[in-house]
């Protein structure tokens, strides 16, 4: 059982973050959002794939003004997902000359450490924050440490330098992330903005430091967190990294929203970052987005590629069929499927799912025992196993989850 950490809850678009709302996971575009077209067919694809929220940059003039219609476009197409805007160095300029643009965005996101420099700073980052009050929309406050405050880390670093038991550079170093993050949130309280509209997210690359400034945040506000691994990487590293960094966190209750920075491949699929979010929820047992099927690895008992087959079939199967299923059939996402190689952890694993099916391993006999709810049903043989089966798991969806 996970306590979450108590934060307070804040509404973005219609998204309550925080508080005892489940864990959002979200995404942000790679497309120039002066590209309107591109940028409205990579945010409803990533609202399509379960993205709760979407990040869109806004780094100038012409992706300011194509704010407005990328709204637009996207509602056209039926498609209502909170867009964020993500500001640097001139989004006090921006917000100022584009009041449609400025309306348009759920949120905004500022970076403390790229709202200009000494005394420009305040002005600029209070400036922000009177739009957000302006236009009654909540922001995260996004600190960095790629872009961290640097007077602020110099500051607490000729500080730590004088104690007579200095800290190591590393510690002062999440001091300060964490600083950033707190005193900005001051400031935007003293300007008006209640912790209700105010989220924090400390981003850094390496697991072991996300962990430390999470929990020091978590310890020291109760304002709704926004957890990731920045710069995660690519491919299973990214994957990996950012799951192992997000897992010890959530587990500890803390993070309201989340979301997995993964570097697409040249011309990858930007809904892999949206996937893997939801996996990790849902392994976690904090959410369930799609049905799962439990596979066995396969060893030296599975020579063939039969299991595997069907074990893809079947993912697959899910995948195309969600979008129907989710309208058509309420709940599905709580379904447990198995697929499982041979006799020796088949029956009893397919015996744990809703629907879980055995097939023979090699010397086996060529027969494939199904379970319906713990008990075994039938048993499939010949050239169709894998049609039988997926017809079964539809009949068992309808039978279970749809309209009685
Ligand atoms: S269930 Fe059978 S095939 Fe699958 S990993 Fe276990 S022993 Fe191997």
């Amino acid at each position: 059982m996970i306590n979450r950490h108590k934060t307070t809850s804040v509404k973005v678009g219609n998204v309550p973050i925080g508080g005892d709302a489940p864990i959002v996971v979200q995404s942000m575009t790679n497309t120039d959002t002066a590209d309107i077209e591109g940028t409205i067919t990579q945010v409803a694809a990533l609202a399509q794939a379960g993205s709760e929220l979407v990040r869109i940059t806004v780094d100038r003039e012409e992706a300011a003004k194509a704010v407005p219609y990328i709204r637009d476009g996207l509602l056209a197409r039926g498609v209502d997902v909170p867009l964020v805007g993500d500001f640097h160095y001139i989004g006090h300029t921006l917000l100022a000359d584009h009041p449609d643009m400025a309306q348009a965005l759920a949120k905004y996101r500022i970076n403390p450490g790229n709202v200009g420099f000494r005394a420009k700073r305040d002005k600029q980052f209070s400036s922000m924050i009177d739009m957000a009050l302006k236009y009654e929309k909540p922001v995260r406050i996004g600190v960095n440490w790629g872009s961290l405050d640097q007077e602020l880390l110099t500051h607490l670093m000729d500080e730590n330098a004088k104690l007579d038991q200095p800290l190591e550079a590393r510690a002062v170093m999440h001091e300060a992330i964490v600083q950033s993050a707190l005193l900005s949130a001051d400031r935007a309280n003293e300007l008006g903005m209640g912790a209700d509209q105010i989220i924090l997210s400390a981003k850094v690359s390496a697991v072991q430091d996300l962990i430390c400034v999470y929990r020091m945040l978590a310890q020291r506000s109760d304002y709704a967190l926004h957890l990731g691994l920045t710069e995660a990487g690519m491919g299973s590293k990214g994957i990996v990294a950012s799951t192992a960094g997000l897992s010890i966190l959530l587990q500890e209750g803390i993070g309201d929203t989340i979301r997995i920075s993964l570097t697409p491949e040249p011309g990858g699929d930007r809904t892999k970052e949206v996937k893997v979010g939801q996996e990790i929820l849902q392994s976690m047992g904090l959410r369930a987005f799609v049905p799962v099927v439990t596979a066995c690895p396969g060893c030296g008992r599975t020579t063939s590629t039969v299991f595997q087959e069907l074990a893809q079939d079947i993912q697959n199967h899910i995948q195309t069929s969600m979008p129907l299923w989710r309208e058509k059939y309420p709940g599905v996402e709580t379904l447990n499927l198995a697929v499982m190689g041979c006799i020796v952890n088949g029956p009893g694993e397919s015996k744990h799912a809703d629907v879980g099916i055995s097939l023979p391993g090699t010397g086996e006999s060529p027969a494939a025992p199904v379970f319906i709810d713990g008990k075994k049903a039938m048993t499939l043989r010949g050239d169709n196993i894998a049609g039988e089966f997926q017809q079964i798991v539809q009949d068992y969806i309808e039978g279970r989850f749809g309209d009685t």
